[in-house]
């Protein structure tokens, strides 16, 4: 059952959003992209973890939303 739970737990935090998967590839450098910024302008930025910490501070004032799935990272490289 906690496997269950968790699933609950990740729903709500991605709500309405499309989890980013390897397709995804970050704007800067081309690997995989881990972070979705949603422009407040409507556009959207993918950021590998590295670029994402790059630029948070730029994007704050711009970003809408923003889709930080680094955790995946994490649990990947604990495995
Ligand atoms: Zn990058």
């Amino acid at each position: 059952m906690t496997q269950a739970d968790g699933e609950m737990m990740s729903s709500q935090i991605t709500m309405e959003q499309t989890p980013l998967n390897s397709l995804d590839r970050c704007d800067r450098c081309g690997a995989q992209a881990y972070v979705r910024a949603i422009l407040v302008s409507g556009g959207q930025l993918l950021f590998c973890s590295h670029h994402a910490k790059s630029y948070a501070e730029g994007l704050k004032p711009v970003a809408a939303v923003i889709q930080d799935e680094t955790q995946k990272l994490a649990n990947q490289a604990a495995k």
